[in-house]
């Protein structure tokens, strides 16, 4: 029989998937270090939760009748039959390892940052992704409106820092679950007298989780939204205190902020304080670069103590869109500074002058294949390199080699012993 040649197939990655390459992963990379960097100045290291969970923590935390929860979760089922899941968001994997390690046995609040990819069946668009990447924090055990201002202001630290001016901080409290029982009822009473014929998302909604109608897009909706009754009015004393607490420690800190009543983020386990930071710089269905909130029932339903927690996770992606709408993501060159080029017989010197700087924590590469100077030279420049080093056969009989500026084309001439110290110079400046 005779042998047939493998079929050619190219196959791309899934849709709403993406690499990061080049200049991309050097600005990706630079973000992640000084969110974790902030993170760990402010009392909140880094911890490494799973990628997959159980099903079931997501479902019962994020909550049955959420978006995510119905529609959006790669949800598979192991050889073992297991049912897992890709983690969609990184509260409930804190918390659940918050419970498993008992962490609050060393002391609380337990504070940690976490980071990573993030998985949702959503509908891809500039800014919505399928696995997207978030960073967040999470401060867990005790009751404290100072800690949710805490954690706020972390955020908005990090975010101003970064440089982004277009940032409005929203803020909102929707009370606890037995308040907001008793406001969706009258919520969905008012909307639907207000709004015959609904679509049927908002039907949905109202059916489902009735604070989703707040998000709703429907003129109608929005309009009978402004007049109609507001969560923040059937307010207990508690919540009412606890919000202002929140809102004077902002005040204090010096933080500008916006309450918005609308704001009640999509997942069940929020009570009390919300909170998302919205830039002015992106389309109004993605302009959160990231939102939190409180939490009083998640440990517990996790099996463990009646504790509260707070915590936010930020989108990278749409950190970088919005660096990139305001003009501050940082120039990146290429991914060397030095290119090391041989004429000649010489290629065994050119990797030995690339060994050494390379060991002095230059960033160098070299030219592999045996190709002319033009050739190397052309490599040399797409490379982005600041300086290449052209070692020649000649050249390396009198002990020096050439060094060639590749901006601005300038030559000169460097003894062996004084190469890095020369090409530091340049790189340096
Ligand atoms: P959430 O976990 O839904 O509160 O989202 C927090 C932040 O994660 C959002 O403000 C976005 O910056 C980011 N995010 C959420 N979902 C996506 C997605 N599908 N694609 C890209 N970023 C997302």
């Amino acid at each position: 029989m005779s042998k047939l040649a493998p079929v050619s197939i190219r196959i791309s990655a899934p849709k709403g998937v993406y690499d990061v390459i080049g200049a991309d992963t050097v600005r990706w990379d630079d973000l992640e270090t000084r969110f974790f960097e902030t993170a760990a100045t402010w009392g909140y290291p880094r911890v490494r939760i799973p990628v997959f969970e159980h099903t079931e923590l997501f479902v019962r935390s994020v909550g049955e009748a959420t978006d995510i929860v119905r529609k959006e979760m790669y949800t598979f089922s192991d050889r073992g039959d297991r049912s897992l899941t890709l983690r969609p968001e990184g509260t409930a994997g804190m918390v659940r390892c918050f419970v498993e390690h008992s962490l609050d046995q060393a002391g609380l609040p337990w504070k940690a940052a976490y980071g990573g990819p993030m998985f949702r069946a959503e509908n891809v668009q500039r800014g919505r992704y399928r696995q997207f990447h978030q960073f967040g924090v999470e401060a867990i055990g005790v009751d404290d409106p100072a800690l949710d201002v805490e954690v706020i202001a972390l955020g908005w630290a990090f975010l101003r820092h970064l440089g982004l001016v277009e940032l409005t901080l929203l803020v909102n409290t929707i009370g606890r679950p037995e308040e907001r029982a008793r406001y969706v009822e009258v919520l969905a009473d008012h909307v639907r007298k207000a709004v015959p014929g609904l679509d049927p998302d908002d039907e949905e909604r109202l059916e489902l989780n009735p604070l989703r109608v707040l998000d709703s897009r429907d003129p109608r909706v929005v309009e009978a939204l402004a007049t109609g009754p507001r969560l923040r009015d059937v307010l207990g004393d508690e919540s009412r205190s606890h919000f202002g607490a929140v809102l004077d420690g902002l005040d204090a800190a010096g933080i500008p902020y916006e309450v918005d009543d609308t704001l009640v983020r999509g997942l069940d386990y929020y009570t009390s304080t919300t909170f998302e930071y919205a830039s002015g710089t992106l389309d109004s269905a993605q302009n959160a670069l990231g939102g939190g909130g409180h939490y009083d029932g998640l440990v517990e339903m996790c099996g463990g103590p009646p504790l509260p927690g707070i915590g936010f996770a930020l989108g990278v992606e749409r950190i970088l869109i919005a660096c990139e709408s305001e003009g501050i993501l940082a120039e990146v060159r290429g991914t060397v500074d030095v290119i090391v080029l041989h004429v000649g017989e010489t290629a065994v010197p050119a990797r030995r002058i690339a060994a050494e700087l390379r060991e002095a924590g230059v960033r160098t590469d070299v030219v592999f294949g045996n190709r002319s100077l033009k050739a190397q030279f052309k490599q040399a420049d797409r490379s982005g390199a600041r300086v290449a080093v052209v070692v020649g056969e000649r050249d390396m009989e009198r002990g020096v080699v050439t060094l060639r500026d590749l901006d601005t084309g300038e030559q000169s001439e460097a003894t062996l012993d004084s190469v890095r110290q020369e090409i530091e110079e340049v790189i340096g400046s």
